[in-house]
């Protein structure tokens, strides 16, 4: 199969014994994204808005709460946009640079950054870890190896106990557990949330990225020839030590939570995190040299200077011209993208297509259908009658009473015409229609059937629900 971009396999687990943490303009940027993030996943258990927590998955009750909106089972073909938004959003991001997302946004990545700072700021640094390992057990410093694993369970079931509270809420999960009133069943999903966390980050870490996830498998295919990918500049750093400006200090493969050598060239591996520029920058700068040796850029570009993403001391003329350029660059990398827009459009119009769905979402939902096991009877007053179910669910925050108003002038409800109904609750209501006597209807027609909110009265669309079935009588 051809790829767009060239790329090259590689043993991905060679030199990641442990892995270097990196600092630069780049691990802030990640900073600056994550933290927000993690708050949001830890916080939203806990937070409430409009009387629910910010994530709640309510199972009793069939319910998700999402930010203060509430969807039922029924509401599956809104959440069917919000899916699709994301997933074309996801491709948009991936079609524009790479595996961006999976860098700078992924949890696993998130979280291996995470274990990977705990390792390096118990255990010291890569070097110091290497050479420990080296040493039989007994020789090893045992407290900081300890408190590392400490700090990694920690962590883990600080997640763990957040996942589970999605589903319990963060303050009920608290109490249980304090209380010891936890039942097996989210015991086994603590300990399994937890565990999981602590093999994903503290071990498995690239090897999820690399033979788990599926995302890396098919991402290449949204690649076009303007995604930018984080790559070497190979005619600049070669020959390495010598005319090149690549000093060979292996640092940027020390930094790669993934385990590859960015030198030997793309790599479906490559999560583009840009932990290695940013060491390869440092490394540049203390040499002397211009940064960008490793540089976000697409295929057949020139120098990164045209796209804008080196920091430094590149040549440049005035300050104005720079400016243009970088006008210039995002001009070019988004003409002509078809596949780019393409998923742009798609996301922006699921998204728009959720966001109506939920701007005209109505409180009440109901639906009537036929009692099937009879066509017409005759009722204990000896007329004839028709019979249905009619499904309420009040979706709305307060309890209401429902009328119910039949709107053909010769049908009436023989059937009390009033439910009342508490917040999110859903009630089947056996209805019974009378034709007045003597019934002038021949054989099958529609009848409408109005259910409205006693205190709104025919004031707003949203507080009533007009409903069709069929009315069936003999044939005169
Ligand atoms: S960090 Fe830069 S200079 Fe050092 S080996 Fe990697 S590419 Fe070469
Ligand atoms: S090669 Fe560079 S960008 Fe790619 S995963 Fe490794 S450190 Fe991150």
């Amino acid at each position: 199969m051809d790829h767009i971009i060239p790329v090259i396999q590689v043993d991905a687990t060679q030199n990641n014994s442990a892995v270097r943490l990196a600092s630069g303009r780049f691990q802030r940027w990640r900073r600056m994204i994550v933290t927000p993030l993690i708050l949001l996943f830890v916080l939203s258990p806990w937070l409430t808005f409009k009387g629910a927590p910010l994530l709640w998955m309510d199972l009793p009750h069939r319910e998700l709460h999402v930010f203060g909106l509430v969807f039922w089972p029924d509401d599956y073909l809104m959440l069917t946009w919000l899916a699709m938004a994301a997933a074309f959003g996801l491709f948009a991001v991936a079609t524009f640079s790479g595996r961006l997302w999976c860098g700078f946004a992924c949890p696993q990545t998130i979280w291996s950054m995470m274990f990977i700072w705990v390792e390096e700021k118990t255990q010291g640094s890569r070097q110091k870890r290497l050479k420990e390992l080296k040493l039989p057990w007994y020789k090893r410093r045992l407290l900081p190896l300890f408190l590392k694993h400490s700090l990694w369970m920690l962590i883990a079931c600080v997640t763990g106990f957040t996942f589970v509270a999605f589903f319990e809420t963060g303050e009920q999960l608290w109490l249980d557990i304090t209380h010891a009133n936890v039942s097996l069943s989210v015991l086994f999903w603590l300990c399994f949330f937890s565990i999981m966390t602590y093999l994903n980050g503290g071990w498995l870490r690239e090897q999820v990225c690399l033979h788990m996830c599926p995302y890396s498998r098919f991402q290449s295919v949204m690649l076009d020839k303007k995604s930018l990918k984080v790559t070497y500049q190979t005619e600049r750093g070669e020959p390495r030590r010598n005319e090149g400006d690549c000093i060979d200090c292996s640092l940027c493969v020390q930094v790669c939570p993934v385990g590859i050598d960015i030198r030997q060239g793309l790599q479906y591996a490559c999560i583009d995190c840009a932990a290695c520029i940013d060491v390869c920058d440092d490394v540049m700068e203390k040499v002397n040299k211009p940064t960008g040796l490793i540089q976000f850029a697409y295929e057949g570009q020139a120098t990164a200077e045209s796209i804008g993403m080196t920091t430094g001391d590149a040549p440049a003329a005035s300050e104005l011209k720079a400016v243009q350029s970088q006008k210039h660059a995002i001009f070019t990398l988004l003409k002509g993208r078809q596949k780019l827009w393409g998923y742009a459009i798609l996301a922006l119009l699921s998204a728009a297509a959720f966001t109506l769905q939920v701007w005209f979402s109505e409180d009440l939902d109901a639906h009537l259908s036929r009692d099937r096991g009879q066509m017409y009877l005759y009722n204990g007053e000896g007329q004839l009658a028709n019979r249905y179910q009619l499904k309420l669910h009040n979706k709305s925050r307060e309890a209401a009473t429902y009328r119910i108003h039949v709107q053909n002038p010769e049908l009436m409800l023989t059937t009390p015409s009033s439910v009342y109904m508490s917040s999110r609750e859903v009630v089947y209501v056996r209805v019974e229609v009378q034709c007045a006597a003597p019934c002038p209807l021949d054989g099958t027609q529609e009848v409408a059937l109005l259910v409205e909110r006693a205190d709104h009265e025919g004031d707003h669309a949203t507080d009533s629900v007009l409903l069709s079935s069929r009315f069936f009588a003999p044939r005169l």
